[in-house]
């Protein structure tokens, strides 16, 4: 197995939907702690063990190895009602969770007026962003606003109930600015949410000095990003991407310690392209290949249903992925997607509407929708990948499409994912 160090970060290198769950789920047999750092329940972990798929959305999946302690850093956005529908499901499933999770204390809360607020906006947008609905900008919003509610918050009701009485009078004025109707039933969701408060402050933690503590006593921690670097809210395709930072910085400032104590990064990436929600995906397929596809990667959102738009594999966006984490090694998932097609491409570079070529990722959105991809064409492997468990157990061409990936990236594959069950890995190296 590849040595990572005591502190990995794992990020997505695309636009979300890579299989981080299953990598953090491969991984965290051997780490003590798995983190998340930023998003909310708008992120999408299918973990599938023997004949049960496990679908998290808050939770870490390091959650399904016995005795791991997954916190959730400063960094997310914790939708209170979700997170513990989540965790009763897994009670429920006979996952032992005592003393294994810990919820920042400054985290923010996702209150129901978020929701609200996500949906009318995106309702009446004239420009949709195809949010998830599930109140992640409302949240972040204010959070940089300064009018927050963070779990701390919880053990004041005081300060508690005044900053939600403010938010929710802003929540209505909007609504009613906007000519959305009332928010009813906001006042009972809002109560129920709150009513989880005492059970949430049970799980409060520090998460920096505990996850310090822990690297200091020779213990593994696996810091886990949910979306993709393509989302990223600095770096990703403005205004199409998430409200919060995904990238591999943000697992510092997103569970609080220095960057210095991270050893590693690994980024994941699909041995293909996808993307959900609005925004240019310049590698997109003609309807009838994406439509194949997505049949055959099952591309389909785990937090929406969403079909998933298709594309080949855009080494433009890797590359610029691999230089804005920093990453150490890649981990290629969905190799077996690709085992049918006779013959597969990958994109080098980008040809700009003026005519000029360019190898890394233009900062104008806009661009992106009047681009060429140039394409290298590579041959496929037609053969069964599910089984391989070393690298050498694949078909050459197989193993080259994988060389000209790294190459084209600049970081080296450490893991190969060839289906969706905990055992279908390889590690290189
Ligand atoms: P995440 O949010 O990055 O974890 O990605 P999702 O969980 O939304 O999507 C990944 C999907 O691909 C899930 O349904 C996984 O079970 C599945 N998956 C992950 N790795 C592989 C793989 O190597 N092969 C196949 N066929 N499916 C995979």
């Amino acid at each position: 197995m590849p040595d990572r160090g005591a502190c990995t970060v794992i990020v997505g290198c695309q636009w979300g939907d890579e299989g981080k769950g299953k990598i953090v789920d491969v991984l965290a047999e051997d780490v003590d702690i798995v983190a998340r750092y930023q998003g909310g329940a708008n992120a999408g972990h299918t973990v599938t063990i023997g004949e049960n798929e496990f679908i998290l959305h808050q939770i870490p999946s390091g959650i399904l190895h016995q005795g791991k302690r997954c916190l959730l850093g400063n960094g997310v956005v914790l939708d209170v009602q979700q997170f513990f529908q989540e965790y009763d499901a897994l009670l429920e499933r006979g996952i032992n969770l005592e003393g294994r999770v810990g919820v920042s204390l400054r985290a923010q809360l996702l209150l129901p007026y978020h929701r609200v607020l996500d949906r009318v906006s995106e309702e009446h947008a004239t420009e949709k962003i195809g949010t998830t609905g599930k109140g992640i900008g409302p949240a972040y919003g204010d959070k940089v606003g300064r009018r927050g509610v963070r779990v701390a918050d919880l053990s004041n009701p005081e300060r508690l109930q005044q900053r939600v009485s403010e938010a929710q009078e802003r929540v209505q004025a909007r609504i009613s600015q906007i000519g959305a109707g009332s928010a009813h039933e906001l006042e009972k969701t809002i109560k129920d949410a709150l009513d989880l408060g005492e059970r949430l402050l049970e799980l409060g933690t520090d998460t920096g000095p505990e996850i310090m503590g822990a690297l200091n006593e020779g213990r593994k921690v696996l810091l886990e990003g949910a979306q993709g670097t393509a989302l990223d809210l600095d770096h990703g395709t403005y205004p199409f991407v998430t409200s919060s930072n995904t990238t591999a910085a943000a697992a510092a400032t997103g569970t609080g310690i220095g960057p210095t104590s991270i050893d590693s990064v690994i980024g994941v990436v699909k041995a293909y392209t996808t993307r959900v929600g609005e925004g240019p995906l310049p590698t997109a397929l003609n309807p009838e290949m994406d439509e194949h596809m997505r049949e055959l990667g099952g591309e389909f959102g785990a937090t929406t249903g969403r079909p998933r738009r298709c594309g080949w594999f855009d080494s433009v966006i890797t590359r610029f992925a691999a230089q804005v984490n920093g990453l150490t090694g890649l981990a290629v998932t969905k190799l077996d997607v690709l085992d049918t097609l006779p013959e597969l491409q990958l994109a080098t570079a980008y040809r700009l509407p003026d005519g000029s070529v360019t190898a890394t990722f233009p900062a104008d959105t806009w661009s992106l929708s009047g681009i060429e991809p140039l394409y290298e064409t590579l041959p496929g492997w037609q053969a069964s990948t599910g089984e391989a468990r070393r690298l050498e157990d694949l078909p050459p061409n197989a193993r080259a499409y994988l060389d000209r990936i790294e190459e084209l990236t600049g970081a080296p594959v450490e893991w190969v994912s060839v289906g969706t069950r905990r055992r279908q890995i390889i590690p290189v190296g």
